[in-house]
């Protein structure tokens, strides 16, 4: 299985730490506010990665930080007049149930900020008096020139980042480049006590802390969008290994940028989603299969239109979902031929090829065509084919890419596509009507009741059903 790693800017076979098992921390939400698409992209494609590992038998400890304190939430605050600690309340309850919509399977742990206090403090003393870390009236920096390996991730130097980079001008660090790991308390904000007098911690901080409490101070699997890889995880990086001179993240994934209509997303130019919103029209499976048509890594255009053509795609899977559950109350019938192992195969490979999901999806779309041929061709199929096609979409579409959901396909009234031929039948007779070809609309009435349709006209429109 290859993984493509931002630290060494390849492809690398993967191996875990410990066979079998795999930790994965993943940069989560600053919960001042709803998640945006974009966010969406993170959460949903770190889900069909860790399926992913389930499906080939790993056991993955999967942990995503939840930051409930910092400057964007104490900002709300202020504009909204409740406690910080009221915001982060009310937007984590959010993410949770927004999550659960988008159908992404918990992580194991949501380690908070404001519950890592203590590991913070352990951590940035320890940064201290190593001498990677200096106090300034209260105010801790990290200092880059002193650790080494600063710029291995991004592949920025620091002598390049110094000379070229807009960095803000602060006269109290050493360095522009040197980071906050501990901001001294203004009045009015959240504030703990430390060694340096009270404050709170900066964010690249608690994401090393509460990785290496977890899941150890070397993980497998280090994951967040392409925007952090400069400075957030170079500084994670810088803080991990100063500190215990181990490699702190042997593999680091990256998520692409999401942009609205080749645009970036922002409130300012009116083109910024939250998955809530979206949630509101499409499905959970419709927006998972719109993200999992891109390669995790690539650039992501989000359109209506795009959306739009997922749905009628998706439609493909369910109907052939539906055909595989009614051929499971078959009887007797023939056992056709058919290669499921190249299908799982295929799917393997591309999925082994860094998560390219892309191409994952694409097998499931041969695999729908493939089993429609085969009940095209035959008039009755055993029910046992119908059970092996039902478990290579629960294990592909359902267990890794979250796209069907079985429990949610009626077949009680027949095919959809059989209903959905009747409703363009009556959609022709009633432009028939309206165009005042009688003739036409009798025409299309009768004929369907030859075959068993009968329609009612009403008020409100005409319905059928099947006599
Ligand atoms: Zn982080």
């Amino acid at each position: 299985m290859q993984i493509y790693n931002t630290l060494t800017k390849r492809k690398e076979e993967f191996k875990s730490i410990e066979p079998s098992k795999i930790t994965m921390y993943v940069c989560g939400p600053t919960v001042y506010d709803y998640f945006h698409i974009g966010n969406a992209r993170t959460f949903i494609m770190t889900d069909v990665i860790r399926r992913y590992f389930g499906y080939k038998g790993y056991d993955v400890t999967y942990a995503m930080n939840l930051t409930d304190v910092d400057d964007k939430i104490i900002k709300k605050s202020n504009e909204e007049g409740i406690t910080p600690d009221d915001v982060a309340d009310k937007f984590i309850d959010a993410f949770f149930e927004d999550i659960e919509k988008l159908k992404v399977k918990k992580a194991n742990i949501y380690p908070k900020a404001t519950k890592h206090m203590g590991d913070i403090i352990k951590l940035i003393k320890d940064l201290e008096d190593k001498g990677f870390a200096y106090n300034v009236d209260g105010n801790v920096f990290y200092n880059v020139k002193k650790f080494e390996g600063y710029g291995k991730l991004s592949g920025k130097n620091v002598d390049d980042l110094l000379s070229g980079a807009r960095i803000e001008i602060n006269n109290e660090k050493d360095n522009p480049l040197d980071f906050a790991l501990w901001k001294k308390a203004k009045d009015g904000e959240p504030s703990w006590d430390s060694p340096w007098g009270k404050g709170r911690p900066g964010w690249h901080i608690e994401c090393s802390a509460m990785s290496m409490k977890h899941l150890g101070e070397t993980i497998d699997i280090h994951a967040g969008g392409n925007d952090l890889v400069f400075p957030h995880h170079e500084n994670e990086i810088a803080q991990s290994e100063a500190c215990t001179s181990k490699q702190f993240v042997n593999y680091w994934m990256h998520f692409g940028f999401l942009n609205i209509k080749d645009e970036k997303m922002s409130k300012s130019l009116g083109n910024f989603f939250t998955a809530r919103d979206i949630l509101k029209q499409y499905s959970a499976e419709v927006i998972r299969l719109f993200l999992c048509q891109t390669h995790y890594a690539g650039p992501l255009n989000f359109s209506e239109e795009g959306l739009k053509s997922t749905e009628n795609g998706l439609k493909k899977i369910t109907l052939l979902a539906e055909e595989v559950l009614k051929g499971l109350d078959n009887s007797e019938g023939v056992k056709p031929e058919f290669d499921f192992d190249s299908l799982y195969a295929s799917f393997e490979t591309a999925m082994d090829d860094d998560f390219n999901s892309s191409r994952g999806v694409a097998v499931i779309f041969d695999f729908v065509k493939a089993v429609n041929k085969v009940i095209a061709e035959n008039e009755n199929i055993s029910p046992e084919f119908f059970e092996k096609a039902k478990l290579f979409l629960e294990k592909t579409a359902v267990g890794v890419f979250g796209i069907l959901d079985f429990n949610s396909i009626s077949i009680s009234s027949g095919g959809s596509l059989e209903n959905e031929l009747v409703e363009l039948f009556i959609k022709m007779r009633t432009d028939a009507k309206t165009e005042k070809n009688w003739a036409l609309a009798d025409k299309i009435r009768d004929e369907l009741k030859e075959i068993g349709i009968e329609l009612k006209d009403s008020k409100t429109g005409t319905t059928f059903k099947k006599i």
